[in-house]
């Protein structure tokens, strides 16, 4: 299958970062101790005032979603879970919270439930940072230098409260992290093209009437505004809603909707 590759162009660090469009599916082989492992590689194109930008994320093995930029850092280990992955992750050293729609970041110290909040911090290897969603998004940083790792559930009141900048401030004062050095991916979750809220929820976007809202294009402008580079983020694009097959959406589904697993962690024993 033929596909093109683009050049990557530098991005004004300021520029406003529109949805995700133009999104083409294709498929690429790659071995694994000698056997094909045929994946399916999503590109799609971000439009941003200033220049271009493709973000790539690979779909492997169990229908789990790896965003390249953080598969590149072999210091820990991602993942992005569908509805079809199954027994994934394993359940040794996850840490989980009570998720509540909050701003609340949590620093791990031990796997197991932590309470109650909807970002964890942590440089420990051996846990995995574990979150759970159904249209809302999961974002997953990584700190190449300090090697601290962060995983956040945030729906629109979770960005509206900022927790993906709250996380980042977070990173900075428990571990030092530069926010110029930050690696950031947002998974599948519910797009624009999908998302339509009331007057009473635009508004707290800035916008009137009803009308659709851009999760994930809004926190990415909140991670910019706080130092983190255009280039250091990536969105899957992928919307929860409108891909029935591999994704729960609580949208679409309500009570019947199952949650999907999103996790990180930094390599090692405990
Ligand atoms: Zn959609």
């Amino acid at each position: 299958m033929k596909f093109r590759i683009p050049s990557p162009k530098p991005l004004a660090s300021s520029g406003i970062l529109l949805p995700p469009n133009n999104k083409t599916a294709t498929t690429r082989i790659t071995s694994n101790s000698g056997s094909p492992i045929v994946s399916s590689i999503l590109k799609r194109r971000l439009r941003r005032a200033g220049g271009l930008q493709w973000d790539l994320f690979e779909r492997g093995n169990n229908q789990v979603f790896r965003a390249d930029t953080l598969a590149q850092l072999g210091w820990l280990t991602h993942g992005f879970g569908t509805r079809l992955s199954k027994n994934w992750p394993s359940s040794n050293g996850l840490a989980f919270v009570k998720q509540v729609h909050s701003d609340r970041v949590l620093r791990v110290e031990s796997d197991g439930p932590q309470g109650q909040g909807d970002a964890m911090i942590s440089n420990l290897p051996g846990i995995a940072l574990a979150i759970k969603t159904a249209d809302c998004l999961p974002i997953l940083m990584a700190d190449p230098k300090s090697r601290a790792v962060a995983a956040i559930h945030a729906g629109w009141r979770g960005v509206v409260s900022k927790i993906a900048p709250k996380t980042v401030q977070a990173l900075t004062r428990e571990f030092g992290t530069r926010p110029e050095e930050l690696v950031v991916a947002i998974g599948p979750g519910i797009g624009a093209c999908c998302f339509e809220v009331g007057p009473e929820v635009a508004i707290q976007f800035g916008l009137a009437g009803r009308t659709k809202v851009d999760l994930a294009a809004t926190v990415c402008q909140q991670l910019g505004r706080n130092g983190v580079p255009a280039g250091q983020m990536s969105v899957s694009g992928l919307c929860s809603y409108c891909d029935s097959q591999l994704f729960e959406s609580y949208r679409r589904d309500r009570e019947g909707a199952g949650r999907m697993i999103a996790m990180i962690g930094v390599v090692g024993a405990l």
